[in-house]
């Protein structure tokens, strides 16, 4: 009984005339009411989008840092996030890990202090190309989970994504089957690490390249909770994603 969440994460992307249109689709909908949908839009527009958005929608931050407050220019604190109205903060997103070269500490240390702001948290994780390919996906995977896991004490608004960073913004999406094996091993981590019950009630959602046409396969599949989506976040095509449970 995990509620299917899309999230949709608009990246750096659009304007208020943008972000109408996306509001406009979103009102219109429909939107099935056993689907948690949140957005995420750049900071400058979250109350923007707010105000703008229908209240079956929640509204996300990209990222945070990791302090309440001070002297930290150009950062952004999860207490100015609920504000103006955010209540989930996306981190460790693979472009901030391997763009802007955020490490797992500093993504653990964000995670943490958010959720203790009272956000719920999306945390990614995902393989690079050359990972995969060396065998190390599970390695890479445990080492970010076990970052997180080292400072995360309630889990209850903590949504995982697994964003195999091969298949972000490449049209290269994972298959249903090699999504499903790695979620199977999140889950069995967090069993074996964290407690059964985490592991059973903790979303785990995949992102990479999820369009209309592949959402409904990837559902189907135990251990996928739901999804993370970008580009087809930001057109009507999302709607098709946030009701492919069917
Ligand atoms: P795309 O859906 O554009 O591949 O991006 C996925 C993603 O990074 C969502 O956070």
């Amino acid at each position: 009984d995990r509620k299917f969440f899309v999230g949709g994460n608009w990246k750096m992307n659009g304007d208020k005339k943008s972000i109408d249109e996306i509001v406009a689709f979103l009102s219109k909908g429909p939107i099935s009411a056993n689907v948690e949908v949140v957005v995420a839009p750049p900071y400058c527009y979250l109350q923007y989008s707010r105000e703008k958005l229908p209240s079956n929608i929640q509204v996300a931050a990209q990222n945070c840092y990791k302090e309440k407050e001070g002297a930290f220019t150009g950062e952004i604190s999860p207490y100015m996030i609920k504000d103006v109205g955010g209540t989930w903060v996306i981190t460790g997103h693979s472009e901030r890990r391997h763009v802007i070269g955020e490490t797992d500490e500093f993504i653990a240390q964000k995670t943490k202090f958010a959720l203790e702001a009272g956000l719920g948290v999306i945390p990614c994780v995902g393989e690079k190309l050359e990972e995969r390919e060396a065998n190390q996906t599970l390695d890479v995977i445990n080492r970010q989970m076990k970052a997180l896991a080292d400072k995360i004490t309630d889990w209850s608004r903590v949504v995982i994504a697994y964003e195999p960073v091969w298949a972000i913004g490449t049209g290269k999406t994972a298959s249903p089957e090699q999504a499903q094996e790695v979620h199977e091993k999140i889950r069995e981590w967090l069993r074996k690490t964290v407690s059964a019950d985490v592991a059973d009630r903790t979303r785990i959602i995949y992102g990479g390249s999820v369009k209309g046409s592949n959402a409904a396969e990837l559902a189907k599949k135990p251990d996928i909770d739901g999804f993370l989506v970008g580009g087809a976040s930001l057109k009507p095509e999302f709607l098709e994603i946030v009701n492919a449970q069917g």
